[in-house]
């Protein structure tokens, strides 16, 4: 069993005294299963240890990052060197130019780049340059989609089909929500709709082209050609947020995967190797807006940061090395699982999966939105969740995120998994 937790108690038990809820991002605290959080020492490969010396198989993989695993020795190596020559300097390196390059040659309609330290950082500036670029001031987004925390972003539907959106955090001033408009997810009348009534005012279309913040839920048939083709017929742009999807369901994003071929599009995760990086990049034209060249305004101490480049090179370099090789390998691993996971739970949960992100959605049908999300049995979600970390399985703690597989999984991670998952069924 992986039950004992006194020493991550402890620590929690600190935390919250020093942290807002004990934690430096909210889901952390697993408030949507219960509990205390582990508290993790170390990781390696597909498992990591917490502070009672648990060793756990990880499905988190710090939210998307760990493509290879934990502490891929090509990464580690990398940091380390770099780490030798001076930690930040605030002026500009060559590694800044290879990771540059290699964004550019790996994913299709980035002709440029610019890096920063998190994919809210990239999101928000996303947001001001599509804006800048087009003089409009409205940005729609999805209902479920999450961007990260930018106030412009944090806006969440009100009644009706397609409607301005309302503030989704304390502190986002009603004029900046109502800058958002939001539509659901999967839904081409609403957008045809949207596009209809106010086209002519919407700066972009931001969307995770393979939604994996209410869960890993895919885009229907036609939705993302459909959101190209009103976004060009009106002048807006397109966004794709692939901050967890880049690199992650292939070498060049889900944009590439599915024939969609986007104005930007934001980075993050894995571009960084699990390191703070990520990225906002796309058509030259919109780039050039860009301060030092053009009008708008974006700059950081740290960006391009030196130990932070060198892991992100490193992790696109062997990306490429492996190439299509490496998504075979990672389609067969979390098809083995989430095929495993579908039939050990049959009529509890539906197992939803693009690539090596997944879902367990405790739900009677398919979710295709956030409302089919909502939806879900979230007592059953933290049943299954608890069962399995007294098993030595760590999912992500809550029923509306993705889980993610990696290279480094092995099989005996899988059968342990479906193991633990066939012990707990009955109860769940
Ligand atoms: N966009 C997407 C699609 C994300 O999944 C996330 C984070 N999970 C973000 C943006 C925000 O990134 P960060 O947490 O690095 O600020």
């Amino acid at each position: 069993m992986s039950g004992k937790d006194t020493r991550s108690r402890a620590l929690f038990d600190r935390a919250v005294r020093v942290i807002p809820g004990g934690v430096n991002s909210p889901v952390r605290a697993f408030r949507g299963v219960g509990g205390v959080p582990r508290f993790i020492r170390s990781a390696s490969g597909s498992r990591i240890t917490d502070a009672d010396g648990n060793t756990l198989v990880d499905y988190v993989g710090s939210w998307g990052p760990m493509l290879f695993g934990h502490a891929p020795p090509f990464v580690l190596e990398a940091v380390r060197e770099a780490a030798g020559a001076g930690t930040s300097f605030g002026a500009p390196t060559e590694r800044e130019v290879e990771l540059a390059e290699l964004v550019c040659s790996m994913v299709p309609g980035v002709e440029m780049v610019r890096f920063v330290n998190s994919g809210s950082e990239a999101t928000g500036a996303a947001v001001r340059l599509v804006r800048g670029y087009t003089g409009r001031p409205i940005i729609l987004k999805c209902e479920g989609c999450y961007h990260g925390s930018v106030d412009a972003l944090l806006a969440r539907a009100g009644s009706g089909v397609a409607t301005l959106g309302i503030p989704d955090s304390a502190g986002v001033p009603d004029a900046v929500a109502a800058g958002t408009m939001v539509v659901p997810f999967n839904d081409t009348n609403a957008l045809e709709e949207v596009f209809a009534a106010h086209g002519n005012r919407i700066a972009a279309f931001i969307v995770e082209p393979v939604a994996g913040n209410m869960g890993l839920v895919p885009p229907r048939p036609g939705y993302l050609e459909m959101a190209r083709a009103l976004t060009r017929g009106h002048g807006a742009l397109l966004v794709l947020d692939e901050v967890m999807t880049g690199f992650r369901l292939g070498v060049g994003g889900a944009g590439a995967l599915l024939g969609i071929l986007p104005d930007l599009v934001t980075l993050g995760k894995i571009v960084g190797g699990g390191l703070p990086v990520a990225a906002y990049g796309g058509r030259r034209d919109v780039m050039e807006c860009v301060a030092p060249l053009g009008p708008v305004y974006q700059a950081g101490t740290l960006s391009g940061n030196p130990l932070a480049m060198a892991a992100g090179l490193a992790m696109l370099r062997e990306i490429r090395r492996r190439g299509p090789e490496l998504y075979e390998l990672l389609e067969a691993k979390a098809g083995a699982l989430c095929h495993g996971l579908s039939a050990i739970l049959d009529g509890r949960a539906v197992v939803q999966r693009f690539g090596s992100m997944f879902t367990v959605f405790f739900s009677g049908s398919p979710v295709t939105d956030f409302l089919s999300a909502k939806g879900c049995d979230t007592v059953a979600f933290s049943r299954f969740f608890h069962g399995l970390l007294g098993r030595g399985v760590y999912f992500p703690p809550s029923q509306f995120e993705s889980a993610f597989v990696s290279a480094a999984h092995t099989d005996d991670d899988i059968s342990l998994t479906l193991n633990a998952a066939r012990e707990i069924a009955a109860d769940i």
